[in-house]
C-alpha cells in the first residue's frame, strides 16, 4: 500500500480505470463473485436482440433494475480517493466499467462510462438490428419508466415514436458507442499512471484499455481482490479491498 501511495505522489496523469468491484463495498455486488447479480439472474437471456425480441425478457429485466434501484447507494473510500485525486490535480479522470453513478456522487467531474449508465433510459427503436440501437434520441430518468410501470405499464413505449424503450447501459450483445471508447484510448494514452480497480480484466474490448496505458508508457498498478489476467505485465499489483487500499494511498 506504501508502494501505491509513492506512485501516486510522484504522478501527475492518473487515468483510473474501474470495475464492478469498486463498488462492491457500497452494497452492488459484482458479476463474478458469489451472491453477485448473475447468481440469480441468467446473463444468457439478457443479450440485446433478446431484449428487442421478447416483451418478456424486458419485463424481467425491468424487474432487476428495481431490484438494483431499490436501496440508494452511496459511493466508499475508493470512490472518493479517486474524487481526491482529481481535486488534486494529479488525475486525468476515471473510465468506467460501471453503471451505477457512484464517481460522480463521490465527485468526480470527468468520468467516461463506456458501458453507459442505469441513472437513464433511451428509447431503441422499434425492431433495431445487429446490436445497434436505432432510437429516435428520446432519453429520461430511469425513474420516469418506474412510475409507468408502477402504474400498470408493463413494457413501456417511447412517447414519441413508440420504440422500445432500454436502459441506457450496454448490453450483452449491444455494439459498444465508438465515441466514449476512442475517448477512453485517448485519455489512457496520455496517463503516467493507469490505475485498475475492481475490475477482473475479462470483458473486452474494455479491458485492453489498462493494456494500452501500459505500452503508451503509463505505469500500471492493479488493484484488485482476485488476480486478473494482467498481473503477470503489471508495475504493481495489490489483491485486496479497494476502499481500505485507496483511502489509504490518497491523502
Ligand atoms: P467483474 O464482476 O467481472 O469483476 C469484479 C472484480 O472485482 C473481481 O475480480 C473481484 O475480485 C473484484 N472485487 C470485488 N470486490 C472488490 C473489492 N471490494 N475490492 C477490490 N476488488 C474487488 O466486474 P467487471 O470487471 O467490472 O466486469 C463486468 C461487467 O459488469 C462490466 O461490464 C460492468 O459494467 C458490469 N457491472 C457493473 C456494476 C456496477 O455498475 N456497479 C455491477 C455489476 C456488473
Amino acid at each position: 500500500m506504501t508502494e501505491l501511495a509513492d506512485l501516486l505522489r510522484d504522478a501527475e496523469r492518473v487515468v483510473a480505470f474501474t470495475g464492478a468491484g469498486i463498488s462492491t463495498e457500497s452494497g452492488i455486488p459484482d458479476f463474478r463473485s458469489p451472491g453477485g447479480v448473475w447468481t440469480k439472474y441468467d446473463p444468457r437471456e439478457f443479450t440485446f436482440d433478446r431484449y428487442v425480441e421478447s416483451a418478456d425478457v424486458r419485463r424481467k429485466s425491468w424487474a432487476m433494475r428495481e431490484e438494483l434501484f431499490a436501496h440508494t447507494p452511496e459511493p466508499n473510500a475508493a470512490h472518493r480517493a479517486l474524487a481526491r485525486l482529481e481535486q488534486q490535480g494529479r488525475a486525468l479522470g476515471v473510465i468506467t466499467q460501471n453503471i451505477d453513478g457512484l464517481h460522480q456522487d463521490a465527485g468526480s467531474q470527468k468520468v467516461i462510462e463506456i458501458h453507459g449508465t442505469m441513472r437513464e433510459v433511451e428509447c431503441i427503436g422499434a425492431a433495431p438490428r445487429y446490436g445497434t440501437p436505432e432510437g429516435c434520441g428520446f432519453r429520461r430518468d430511469t425513474e420516469w419508466v418506474f412510475e409507468l410501470l408502477d402504474g400498470g405499464d408493463d413494457d413501456p413505449r417511447c412517447p414519441e415514436c413508440a420504440g422500445i424503450i432500454k436502459s441506457a447501459t450496454i448490453s450483452f450483445g449491444q455494439m459498444m458507442p465508438t465515441d466514449a471508447l476512442e475517448e477512453a484510448i485517448e485519455m489512457a494514452q496520455r496517463a503516467d499512471v493507469l490505475l485498475t480497480i475492481g475490475s477482473s480484466l475479462q470483458v473486452y474490448p474494455a479491458a485492453e484499455i489498462p493494456m494500452i496505458g501500459k505500452e503508451a508508457g503509463a505505469a500500471l498498478a492493479i488493484v484488485n481482490r482476485d488476480p486478473t489476467p494482467f498481473d503477470g505485465i503489471a508495475d504493481l499489483v495489490i489483491h485486496a479491498g479497494a476502499g481500505d487500499t485507496l483511502g489509504n494511498a490518497v491523502r
